[in-house]
């Protein structure tokens, strides 16, 4: 029986979530499972946001929203984006979504025609790769390496290009690896772009606040860049509010027309309540989420610190989000309490099963020579995973 279509077949499972889910399944079992497989802050959404959602059942807000979003919360989006990244866009330039990974997919499928190349620096994202490859684009996967920070040079970007190249997509604070785009660089990559007019760039910034060396900088921030620029954020990460599921783009006024059509056949809009809350998220300064901020850079410091003590872990230092990306390719071959490692996936799931801790495979995010730990975690969960680790490879 062919119940499923050929695209669904060939479509990956998220591997973030699958280990999430693992782990959850092994908690539900007795085992006593340490999460640092998923990219969600550990913290409560702030109170001042939750009140505003509360507000907002209270005033019947209860009825379709405009399908790109409250016109209240697109003057909050224009204000942050003005505020933080010194970037002007209209309300014909911004599309709320349900999470930045809705934003994702709906900037694939309105500009990728089939065949039409979208690079990839490595390691990039999980799903950027699955949200392409659904909407008929070719993902081109450009590596890097632990040498340079995990950051795509120009001459890299340069020798990727193609006449089929259509898009270029990065996230800077980078998931997984935490690095962070200077400004020097990314006009670096822009000065590459100028010599192909018709490439466009998509710049998840969803880490933006967590940067632990300041200077966050919008590709659309270049004069040159701001026409061909899609700018996605969202506040799952900053405010500790990933279930609430809102994203949004500022973009050519073109390409956010193109992501409000779709939506509206697809979704009709992001939820009334969690928008509501977001104007109130989005208008606070960005001082009132310090706290959890400090908290990671803390965390950082502590994760690197005991990481660094396990023989074959090799770590950059993340500058920002809250994953560290270990090169832990030393261990391919060994033999560990009778069980052989190959790669990348095989070490996590030896984690998981021998120090019950869930971590992600690199591969998921286009590199096999890696894993990715979120210490997204409280610093005894972080310390107790360490200490589990180590022992389980030693
Ligand atoms: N981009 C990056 C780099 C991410 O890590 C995530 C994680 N959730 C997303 C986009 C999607 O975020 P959300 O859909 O929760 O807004
Ligand atoms: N972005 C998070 C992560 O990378 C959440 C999981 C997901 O959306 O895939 O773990």
């Amino acid at each position: 029986m062919n119940q499923l279509s050929d695209r669904i077949n060939s479509l990956s499972t998220s591997a973030t979530l699958a280990m999430a889910a693992k782990a959850r399944e092994l908690r539900e079992e007795g085992k006593d499972i340490i999460g640092l497989s998923l990219g969600e802050p550990d913290f409560d959404t702030p109170d001042f946001i939750k009140e505003s959602a509360k507000q907002a059942i209270d005033d019947n807000y209860n009825s379709y929203t405009p399908v790109d979003g409250y016109a209240e919360l697109k003057d909050a989006i224009i204000t942050k984006f003005k505020r933080d990244n010194q970037l002007d866009y209209n309300r014909q330039q911004i599309v709320v979504s349900t999470g930045a990974k809705q934003s994702l997919f709906n900037i694939a499928s309105v500009m990728l025609n089939d065949a039409d190349e979208v690079i990839l620096p490595c390691p990039y994202w999980v799903s950027y790769s699955d949200i392409v490859k659904l909407n008929g684009g070719v993902p081109i996967e450009v590596k890097t390496s632990i040498d340079n920070d995990f950051k795509m040079t120009p001459a890299q970007l340069e020798a990727a290009i193609t006449p089929k190249t259509k898009m270029i997509w990065y996230s800077s604070p980078c998931n997984p690896s935490g690095s962070v785009y200077s400004k020097k660089e990314l006009r670096a990559l822009a000065d590459v772009l100028q010599k192909y007019p018709n490439i466009y760039v998509v710049s998840d910034e969803i880490y933006e606040h967590i940067n632990f060396v300041g200077g966050h900088c919008s590709m659309a921030q270049f004069e040159d860049m701001f026409e061909r620029t899609i700018t996605v954020n969202g506040v799952s990460k900053a405010f500790a509010m990933t279930g609430w599921r809102i994203g949004y783009i500022g973009a050519p006024t073109t390409i956010a027309r193109a992501c409000n059509k779709i939506q509206g056949q697809v979704t009709s809009g992001a939820n009334c309540i969690a928008q509501r809350a977001v104007i109130s998220a989005l208008e606070a300064s960005p001082d009132r989420v310090q706290y959890m901020i400090d908290e990671f850079k803390e965390r950082r410091q502590l994760i690197l610190g005991l990481l660094r003590e396990i023989d074959g872990f090799s770590c950059n230092e993340p500058e920002g989000a809250f994953y560290v990306f270990p090169d832990i390719s030393a261990y391919f071959g060994k033999t560990l309490k009778g069980q052989t490692i190959d790669n990348a996936s095989e070490f996590a799931m030896y984690l998981l099963e021998n120090a019950n801790v869930a971590t992600v495979t690199g591969d998921a995010f286009g590199n096999p020579n890696c894993i990715r730990i979120s210490y997204a975690a409280s610093q005894e969960q972080i310390i107790e995973a360490v200490k589990r680790i180590k022992n389980a490879l030693s």
